[in-house]
């Protein structure tokens, strides 16, 4: 029988398995029992609706079967196994491809280990140890059973078999000893019994295999050998096992086997209370970005139980967006088990409950902060965005929470600091928190006004994400100082001596503004005179709510050409530098050469703002005419 061609991208995964070099191969042994229990699921939530579905909860097992001689290893269920169809569909494609762009021909092996665990692999894990497998599934309530079969990344057959029962049954062939590996161990009943412990212990199904016991003989020194039934897990759910009795390993296995990351996560967070509310929370903030955290198809959610089943995979109204990260799940038993989706949103316990939780998890972060900075910053790398945006989109209902946990990096050191720290640092005089925009910390240092108020002696906090300023302008201030873009028209650091003549000379020069705005056609709102910019000639601010940055993110938004959002740009001209005369002087004698001049000046202003200029061409020719 010819045979099947897997999809482009599983043929590659499946290369990869065949031919891995990743460390936890046993973790094969996880992924096929939590398949199987995700069949018995399937088949035991059909029943409660199902009538015809007669099996009961009690009648659910996965069992294991190792045949050393046959070098065989069998894992089967009485789940809701699979048609024909299935079995092509959900074992010839990687059911979440799509979702990774596979290089060609250079995966390496971290970038192996990544689509290990971020993608869960699952059931082609299994080629890291067998060299063949076969599946023999017959879907609940069908009459014929079909068996898959593979030995790697050639192909695969699906052909009618024999199979009394509904489920599945993987029977994988385990490869050869090698120097380094020893496969056989996947066979001996010590290690199956360890890896079952330590993986899949929590599984609510029983995982049962027939073990061999040397029995004493009743009245006699002689043993035999006694096959016994046993049941290897505890099928007690992890958060619902005394602390004492969870180590740090067991919870990050959990972590990573049911929330589909390949990394620890940073914090583990339990709650139990009694009381208003009973439940027991057990969340989990992850170590890095998921690969959709920042993307539409992100959902927030925990799972929810009610007295240990499980009654919705994601229930949102439980977690606040600002903390959309965290994963996890609530058990309670003041939820009923038939609670409808609608109902469940209107529930005064699930309100408690969530509010509880955004308090605990509040408070965890603001504890690794002040007791674990490397790995807090650690953790705001990865999710500080989505605080900030958490200030931003309440219109600052969640300020109080929120202000105390985000960062910016700090002129001070290039660390990252957190607000209260830059007020502790700054004198009482200090009215303001300074800050500046741009798309790197060394941008932003370069940029004059920055470099004024650091002559200053101020420190400065510099804005890289989009977000930053946003939230700081809904913040308003801290702790009594109010927050300033060093780059508009109000930043003001001169005393009253230097203020007053400041204001006389923009007031002589009224004329030469209004000539030079003209020639710009409208580019900037005002010219201006300024003591702000240090020793540079030259450069751009803004007046009123929209900052300059602020526009460009804006105008990347979708739906913003309609909008035309604009800054109102201020042309700002060093009222020190010589420049200053040499305007003054061809506003008198030669109004082209001014006009040439001020569109050098405003292209000038803008690149030493970090922006780009609309007409390069017609600059490069203009300063080439100069250098004639
Ligand atoms: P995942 O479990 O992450 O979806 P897998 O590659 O492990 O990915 O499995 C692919 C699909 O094959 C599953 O989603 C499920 O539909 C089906 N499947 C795997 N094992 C079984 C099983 N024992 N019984 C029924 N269906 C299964």
């Amino acid at each position: 029988m010819a045979k099947k061609q897997f999809k482009t991208e599983s043929k590659k995964l499946l290369d990869m398995m065949v031919n891995s070099i990743y460390t936890h191969k046993e973790i094969f042994l996880r992924e096929l029992i939590s398949n199987a229990s995700d069949a018995i699921d399937k088949l035991y939530f059909r029943s409660l609706t199902d009538s015809s579905v007669t099996l009961t909860h009690a009648d659910y097992e996965i069992r294991i079967t190792a045949d050393k001689d046959a070098r065989t290893l069998t894992i089967s269920d009485n789940g809701c196994g699979m048609t024909k169809d299935e079995l092509e569909n959900n074992l010839g494609t990687i059911a979440k491809s799509g979702s990774f762009d596979f290089k060609t021909g250079e995966e390496n092996q971290s970038e192996e280990i990544d689509i290990i665990g971020q993608f869960g692999v699952g059931f082609y894990s299994a080629f890291m140890v067998a060299d063949n497998i076969k599946v023999l599934s017959r879907a609940y309530g069908a009459e014929e059973a079909y068996i898959w079969e593979s030995s790697g990344a050639d192909g695969y057959t699906v052909k009618t078999c024999d199979k009394e029962t509904n489920g599945t049954t993987v029977i994988l062939h385990i490869k050869d000893d090698t120097e380094d590996e020893k496969y056989g161990a996947y066979l001996e009943t010590y290690r199956i019994r360890e890896l079952i412990k330590k993986y899949s212990d929590y599984i609510r199904y029983p995982i049962r295999m027939l073990i061999e016991h040397q029995h004493k003989k009743e009245d006699s020194d002689e043993y035999e050998t006694v096959k016994e039934d046993e049941t290897l897990n505890s099928m007690i759910p992890i958060w619902k096992k005394s602390p004492s009795e969870v180590s740090d390993e067991d919870y990050n296995n959990y972590y990573k086997d049911k929330f589909g990351d390949y990394e620890n996560p940073i914090r583990v967070i339990r709650q139990k209370t009694e009381g208003t509310a009973d439940y027991t929370a057990l969340l989990f903030i992850p170590s890095h970005t998921p690969y959709d955290y920042y993307s539409r198809e992100y959902e927030k959610g925990l799972q929810l139980y009610s007295s240990g089943v499980m009654i919705m995979e994601k229930c949102k109204e439980l977690i606040p967006d600002h903390y959309s990260f965290v994963k996890g799940l609530v058990d309670s038993s003041d939820l009923s088990l038939n609670i409808s989706r609608e109902m469940l949103q209107h529930d005064r316990h699930l309100k408690i409950i969530a509010k509880a939780l955004e308090k605990k998890i509040t408070s965890e972060l603001s504890k690794m902060l002040k007791t674990d900075r490397e790995k807090y910053e650690t953790f705001f790398k990865a999710f500080g965005a989505q605080l900030k945006w958490g200030i931003y989109s309440s219109f600052g209902a969640n300020k109080d929470t929120l202000q105390d946990l985000i960062l910016f990096t700090s002129s001070n050191d290039g660390k990252l600091t957190t607000l209260r720290e830059y007020v502790e640092r700054t004198a009482e005089e200090q009215k303001k928190i300074y800050y500046a925009v741009g798309e790197s910390v060394e941008k932003i240092s370069l940029l004059p006004q920055v470099e004024a108020v650091l002559a200053h002696n101020y420190e400065v906090l510099y804005l890289t994400e989009d977000i930053d300023e946003f939230a700081l302008q809904i913040l308003r201030e801290y702790d009594g100082k109010e927050f300033l873009n060093v780059c508009t028209e109000n930043l003001d650091l001169a005393d009253d001596e230097d203020k007053e003549k400041l204001r006389e000379a923009n007031e002589e020069a009224a004329d030469l503004f209004t000539f030079i705005r003209d020639s710009l056609g409208g580019a900037v709102a005002k010219v201006q005179f300024t003591n702000t910019l240090h020793n540079h000639a030259v450069s751009l601010s803004s007046e009123g709510a929209v900052s300059v940055g602020m526009e460009q993110i804006l105008n990347k938004m979708p739906g913003a050409e309609e909008q035309h959002i604009k800054a109102e740009t201020v042309l700002e001209i060093n009222v020190d530098h010589p420049i200053r005369e040499k305007l003054i002087a061809l506003f008198e004698s030669d109004r082209d050469k001014l006009r040439d001049y001020s569109k050098i000046l405003y292209a000038q202003a803008r690149l030493v703002s970090g922006l780009t200029i609309d007409n390069p061409a017609e600059i490069s020719d203009l300063v080439c005419d100069l250098m004639l």
